[in-house]
């Protein structure tokens, strides 16, 4: 079992973030768990019993993406707060590489309160990560070859991104005036980018858009960034932010934390209908059964739905013997396209997700301690249900999906993956199911 610090003990983090959504903040953990630092996330705000296992860097999960903006300032400002209690020296608030936001918020007013929370006269703003073609120049982000502006976010149902000039974009949403930090301090190192920062406070700015179009660009800025007690940016800069810790010998590189193990058979909960989840299951079926929720029955009567998934889980899981199961309502997009003209897309995702979430606790009662999920609302659907507080960072299964150890659910551990639909390659299932302990 993984050891585990309550509030009042003494042991603390150095680096803190808070994420604006939940598979963000798995992005950012994994990301610093790959950097080689030690990293829990938390699902939601962390209290007085909240179980922190010991680690270098704590990522609170929030939803506040698309909140409104007096919401996700005050549950940012009580975020901060906790991890500046368990010893966090500098917090990062980890929005979307695509600057996902709006002229009311939430980038700017978030950050703006982070600024004053801790009397930092400027915050380095960049949503930059360019091993995932996400790139700041002269301010304008570009995805892959694409100015923000001309690539698919511009039609985004909730945030849609017509500007692509992100000193502008902040600067509509914010208190004070934003600046840039450009590529050429970047690239003359640390103490030039912190200069020019230092000139644009001068000048009456309260955050600066920093340039980032190279990996390499990010050990300066994280280094700059790390200075001061706070930063705002996607996984690029938190992997920026890990590696100058690391070089500054403040902590240690620790290896990959190997999960303890919990055992027992699985369950793989798929809601995602992401065609890289739908190809997921199609390869899953040759090595294990899969049982296809009829969709449209799901929505109307859930409780049988809930009741032939229970079934199906028992007859293999129990009766036959089987390693793991795996029970999905993905479906192509035409019976998608179906099921919403008939129910709506909200009310038919929401009933879905939670179809899937009570799908979970059912299979936990029953003594199911791994768990697959796919897709975002799904996963937090389920997490939310099972009540689950921290996640320990464990290896990489993918891309952006680590595996986990669930502590806090009253159930006790669980062993999680957690992702995002279009993450991971075909074999996705199997790989999680070797990965996770
Ligand atoms: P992704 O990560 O791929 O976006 P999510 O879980 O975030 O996956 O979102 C998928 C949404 O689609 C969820 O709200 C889920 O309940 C809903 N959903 C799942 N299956 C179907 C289906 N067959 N028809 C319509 N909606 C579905």
């Amino acid at each position: 079992m993984a050891e585990v610090a309550s509030a009042g003990s003494v042991r603390t983090i150095t680096l803190g973030a808070i994420a604006d959504d939940y598979t963000g903040a798995t992005d950012l953990a994994n990301t610093f768990a790959r950097a080689g630092l030690a990293a829990v996330q938390t699902i939601g705000l962390p209290d007085a019993d909240t179980p922190i296992p010991t680690a270098d860097a704590v990522v609170v999960a929030l939803k506040i993406r698309s909140v409104p903006a007096e919401e996700a300032v005050a549950a940012a400002l009580s975020a901060h707060a906790a991890l500046v209690a368990r010893g966090a020296t500098h917090v990062l608030y980890k929005i979307c590489s695509t600057f996902d936001s709006t002229d009311a918020g939430n980038i700017g007013p978030v950050t703006d309160a982070l600024r004053a929370a801790t009397g930092t006269r400027l915050c380095l703003v960049t949503p930059a990560f360019p091993e995932t073609g996400r790139r700041v120049f002269q301010g304008h982000l570009f995805v892959g070859d694409r100015l923000l502006s001309e690539s698919p976010l511009k039609d985004h149902p909730l945030n849609p991104m017509r500007d692509a000039d992100l000193v502008c974009v902040l600067a509509r949403q914010s208190a004070a005036p934003v600046g840039l930090v450009d590529l050429d301090a970047v690239r003359a190192g640390a103490d030039a980018v912190g200069a020019q920062a230092s000139a644009l406070a001068g000048a009456g700015c309260g955050a600066a858009i920093v340039d980032c179009v190279a990996d390499e660009d990010l050990a300066a800025i994280g280094a700059a960034a790390l200075a001061s007690p706070v930063s705002t940016g996607a996984s690029g800069l938190g992997l920026g932010l890990a590696r100058a810790l690391l070089a500054s010998g403040r902590v240690a590189p620790s290896p990959a934390t190997k999960l303890p193990p919990v055992g027992g058979p699985a369950a793989i909960l798929a809601g995602s209908c992401s065609a890289a989840t739908r190809a997921q299951l199609d390869a899953a079926e040759r090595t294990m059964p899969v049982l296809r929720l009829d969709p449209e029955r799901a929505v109307e009567d859930p409780d049988a739905a809930l009741t032939s998934a229970l079934d199906f889980a028992r007859t293999h899981l129990v009766d036959g013997g089987a390693a793991a199961v795996a029970i999905a309502t993905s479906a192509p997009p035409e019976i998608v396209a179906a099921v919403q003209a008939r129910f709506g897309a909200a009310a038919a995702g929401h009933a879905l997700e939670g179809l899937m979430a009570r799908i979970a606790e059912h299979l936990v009662a029953h003594g199911l301690r791994r768990l697959v999920v796919a897709g975002g609302e799904t996963s937090g659907a389920v997490v939310d249900a099972l009540k689950v507080r921290t996640l320990t960072i464990g290896p990489q299964i993918a891309p952006g999906v680590p595996a986990t150890l669930a502590l806090g659910a009253p159930a006790g551990a669980l062993a999680l993956a957690l992702k995002s639909g279009n993450f991971g390659r075909e074999d996705f299932f199997a790989r999680a199911l070797e990965a996770l302990p």
